[in-house]
């Protein structure tokens, strides 16, 4: 059994759906289940609807065409959606009566993206010859707890969908077609996974069902060494680890949800991202295979709009227990951090939002020195850096050529990142040149210098 989950480009239109179908049909004898994200650009269409609901203006006119544009491309009979477009007319209606798009109001609304897709697409394979069915993804147990917009899916899912499939699939019966991004809380309210999260929804239906392998179809050739909007050179990357492709996704690489390698890692089902418009390129495999010596650089990625948080105490200095001050009043607060630096005497970290900082400088200022920093860039270099010495070289020549100041550095446990905090109008060049002298010139660190 293999996960096959298509993106919102390639469902983009009816062309791409068809193309959606010829991928499935020739992947069928490794009996797909078929997960999907909203058509094209949908899922912001509906944020959009929403907030203008909020305001007092309904307006689904762009929504309905789309979709039935792409049915009549397809001679899928669009009055089949007549009942999903009333139940999305009620929705905008009931956040228009209220003035306001709650979060759990605007889950609902996302979810009919999927909703339209799932139908769409199921229907379109049954056409082509494929027998095929659309669900709904509670209907296969997928369960989460109440955190509209970012929802945490529960452990109990994975033993549900293996009973649903169990039950309700035999090997070649009809090609489950599942919204990814959408599931239901344990008390019954749609939720959302957070943007992207169709690919979590298929590395937990992966993991669940111990299937060979996950594919998700994009319109690239695979995971990229560098974001291809700001560097031109960038290589295909053929292999990552679990960690290396989690770094990458929270560090700025938009290519998979970032905690979508979890339910996979952990039972080790490779993730395979291919490009639906060339589908017999090799694509990236993130599995957990090591690389050997040799293949250790993989990426390198940017994440703007960081804030730095700089923290001095003299206190600090050979005291216990001060360090777990600090980070109490980050929990208290509810405030994530990300990266850590710490020296005898002063701490710096990076926050990837403003929210409450006010008052958290305020509660640190009681007891050390606090200086923020906003509009900083994390540049970070993924993949084990085994020859790190003439690696870090590099870096560093790039940012003493460019005359760029780092502002803090941190290297995680796992070794598979290491990351420059730097100011983020010169985060582009920075990347340019390191790209440049890591993944494209192979000049030697002696030449440069
Ligand atoms: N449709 C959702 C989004 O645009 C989920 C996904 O595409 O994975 O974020």
């Amino acid at each position: 059994m293999i996960v096959m989950k298509f993106g919102g480009a390639a469902l983009k239109n009816s062309e791409r759906v068809k193309n959606v179908g010829k991928i499935v049909k020739q992947h069928i004898k490794y009996n797909p289940i078929v997960v999907l994200s909203a058509v094209g650009d949908v899922t912001d269409l509906l944020l959009e609807m929403g907030v203008k609901a909020s305001h007092g203006t309904i307006d689904n006119k762009f929504f309905t065409e789309i979709h039935e544009k792409m049915c009549d491309e397809l001679n899928i009979d669009f009055s089949n959606f007549n009942s999903l477009i009333e139940d999305l007319n009620k929705t905008l209606f009931d956040v228009k009566k209220v003035g306001i798009l709650t979060p759990e109001k605007r889950d609902v609304l996302l979810s009919f993206g999927e909703k339209f897709s799932v139908k769409i697409v199921s229907t379109y394979l049954e056409k082509i010859g494929l027998k095929s069915r659309a669900y709904d993804s509670w209907e296969i147990g997928i369960i989460t707890d109440s955190s509209h917009g970012n929802a945490k899916i529960l452990d109990e899912t994975y033993e549900n969908i293996k009973k649903f499939f169990e039950k309700n699939f035999t090997p070649f019966s009809k090609i489950p077609v599942i919204p990814g991004f959408i599931a239901k809380s344990f008390n019954g309210e749609i939720t959302t996974l957070g943007r992207g999260g169709s690919d979590l929804t298929a590395s937990v239906i992966g993991a669940a069902l111990k299937c060979e392998e996950i594919q998700t179809w994009k319109d690239v050739d695979g995971i990229l060494s560098a974001d291809p909007s700001v560097i031109t050179n960038t290589k295909v990357i053929k292999h990552l680890s679990y960690k290396e492709a989690h770094e990458l996704a929270f560090f700025g690489a938009k290519i998979l949800h970032p905690h979508s390698m979890i339910p996979s890692g952990k039972k080790n089902i490779p993730i395979h991202v291919k490009n639906f418009l060339s589908p017999n390129s090799t694509g990236t495999i993130i599995s957990s295979k090591t690389d050997e010596k040799g293949e250790g650089l993989k990426a390198l990625t940017c994440r703007k709009d960081i804030t730095l948080v700089n923290i001095e105490s003299p206190e600090m200095i050979g005291k216990y227990g001060f360090l777990a001050q600090i980070f109490t009043i980050f929990k208290n607060l509810k405030i994530s951090v990300d990266l850590i630096a710490t020296s005898e005497a002063s701490i710096s970290l990076t926050l990837d939002n403003t929210i409450n900082i006010e008052e958290l400088v305020k509660r640190l200022s009681n007891f050390s020195d606090v200086k923020i920093k906003r509009k900083m860039a994390i540049v970070s270099l993924i993949g084990i850096h085994y020859n790190s010495p003439t690696i870090l070289g590099k870096i560093f020549y790039v940012f003493h050529k460019e005359k760029i100041n780092i502002e803090m550095i941190s290297q995680g446990a796992s070794k598979v990142n290491i990351a420059f905090v730097i100011d983020e109008k010169y985060a582009d060049r920075a990347i340019k040149e390191i790209h440049k002298y890591l993944f494209e010139e192979k000049i030697p660190l002696e030449v440069i210098m």
